[in-house]
């Protein structure tokens, strides 16, 4: 089933506290893509620069996505520099150039405007609004954000929320967005937003889904070797949608399931600096995964 995913493609430098890696490829479409294309094909509408590597271009296309809405405009592609805290859950914005971003109109393909599944992964809620106008009737609509945009563009963003079936945030997101401290009356929050459906993220202690009537919990996957969580998020999005896409619906136990798949596919992502660790995996890999984690939480 179509997934087209509309976001971010980026030069990363990112600090843990054990290395360091500069200009390296990320952006939340990439890291989303990457995911889902493992399920099922997946369209990227994003911008870069005169910059942007072809050995990036070609990776992308080996894994498959469909790069016809990318456009490669004048200028330098989007730079974005993190620190972590020894604790991985901390992270610091150093630095964030817009670059082509700036001026950046998603213009979403002829062929990708039926997209039946769409990803509006962390970019200006502007740009992201821009994106689902031109998408017709799509089916299931989830979105991303972060704290940059609540802070300086909340009325968009709030105004977003009200357009889509979903939205991942991580705890703090959520904190910060609705000014509830107490994470179960913040989702509460979010969902009286619009989005019926709320997945919220907290790192290594899993994920939480929440639906008016019902609720799932997933732990993260035990990853012994973390190196670098950039990209952990949308990873995690590109797993449950790359699976929700596959299956074709968003009934609960689909839900459930994308809840899985998703941690799993963010528990690759972690393992290594930019996408090295999403590149060229298997399904049958994260299957793998997939099954452990459920091993862990039946009883
Ligand atoms: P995550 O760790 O899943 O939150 O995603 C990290 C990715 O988001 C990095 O590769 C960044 O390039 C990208 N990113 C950082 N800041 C922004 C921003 N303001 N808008 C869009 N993407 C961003």
């Amino acid at each position: 089933m179509s997934l087209t995913v509309i976001g971010t493609l980026a030069y990363d430098t990112i600090e843990t506290a054990h290395d360091k890696r500069e200009e390296i490829l990320g952006g939340s479409a990439v890291y989303f893509a990457l995911a889902s294309s493992l399920f099922t094909p997946t369209s990227l509408v994003g911008v870069v620069g005169q910059d942007f590597l072809p050995k990036h271009t070609e990776a992308l296309k080996a894994a498959g996505i469909d790069l016809e809405g990318l456009e490669v405009a004048d200028g330098r592609t989007f730079r974005w520099s993190g620190r972590y805290e020894p604790d991985w859950n901390t992270r610091h914005t150093l630095d964030t150039q817009l670059n082509v971003l700036e001026h950046f109109d998603p213009k979403v393909p002829e062929a990708q405007r039926g997209a039946r599944f769409v990803f509006l992964a962390n970019a200006s809620p502007q740009v992201q609004a821009r994106g689902l106008d031109q998408i017709e009737s799509p089916e299931f609509v989830m979105m991303d954000t972060m704290n940059l945009w609540i802070d300086i563009a909340r009325d968009e963003l709030v105004e977003l929320l009200g357009r889509v079936d979903a939205v991942v945030l991580n705890d703090e997101e959520a904190r910060m967005l609705t000014g509830e401290d107490n994470l179960w009356r913040a989702a509460a929050a979010v969902r009286a937003l619009g989005p019926g459906l709320v997945v919220l993220k907290k790192g290594e202690h899993g994920a939480f889904l929440l639906e008016e009537s019902w609720r799932f919990t997933v732990p993260a996957y035990p990853v012994v070797n973390v190196v670098d969580p950039t990209g952990a998020g949308d990873s995690f999005a590109g797993g449950f949608m790359g699976f929700m896409a596959s299956v074709g619906d968003s009934n609960p136990s689909t839900l459930r399931q994308a809840m899985l798949y998703g941690t799993a596919a963010a528990s690759r992502c972690v393992e290594s600096f930019s996408t090295d660790q999403l590149e060229g995996r298997s399904l049958q890999e994260i299957e793998g995964r997939r099954e452990e984690l459920l091993a862990m939480i039946t009883p």
